[in-house]
């Protein structure tokens, strides 16, 4: 992916969420670039009653394949105290990192669609990507993305 700049999208809601989102950018700089860091907004959850979430996102230049990165994500998902196995869908996660956009080729593989298939329905991701990629476009429409209205997404003054 080299020269390719890559939007990872940056979600906590169990434990010290701030210094979760923290580690896990430690973590991806030691596989690619981060080139901007968005603001970090607190916003409230799909899916079953949970806390809010902290969310954010990083632009980044990774030379790794678009499946590498998601196994390495993965990796540090695990390492930061992700169980899979215990969750429940869209339950509440220590750490949830999803590919949100490229400006590459858009991809479809079984275990990799990007831009992630729910980003445009979603503020919470909306909004960290126009952070650290304004000038990103639906790769399918060539749309600018706009930020759904009527979802909770406070920005907080907290920094990555
Ligand atoms: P959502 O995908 O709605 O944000 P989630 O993040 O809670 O929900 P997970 O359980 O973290 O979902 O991931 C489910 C699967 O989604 C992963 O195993 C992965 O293979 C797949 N997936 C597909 N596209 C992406 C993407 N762009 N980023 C991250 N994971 C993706
Ligand atoms: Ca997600
Ligand atoms: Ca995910």
């Amino acid at each position: 992916m080299r020269g390719v700049r890559v939007v990872i999208g940056l979600g906590s809601n169990l434990g010290d969420c701030l210094e979760t989102l923290r580690e896990a950018v430690s973590q991806i700089r030691h596989f690619c670039e981060v080139v901007t860091c968005s603001r970090v907004y607190e916003t409230a959850p799909i899916g079953p009653p949970q806390p809010n979430f902290l969310n954010a996102a990083v632009a980044v230049e990774c030379t790794l394949s678009p499946l590498a990165l998601l196994d390495a994500l993965g990796h540090i998902e695990a390492d930061l105290g992700r169980d899979r196995e215990s969750e429940v869908r869209w339950g509440p996660r220590t750490i949830d990192l999803d590919i949100l956009w490229t400006s590459g080729p858009p991809i479809r593989d079984p275990r990799l669609v990007v831009p992630h298939p729910r980003l445009h329905e979603r503020a919470f991701a909306v909004l960290p990507l126009l952070d650290v990629a304004p000038d990103a476009r639906d790769p399918a429409t060539r749309a600018p993305y706009s930020v759904p209205k009527n979802q909770l997404v406070r920005l907080t003054a907290f920094e990555l």
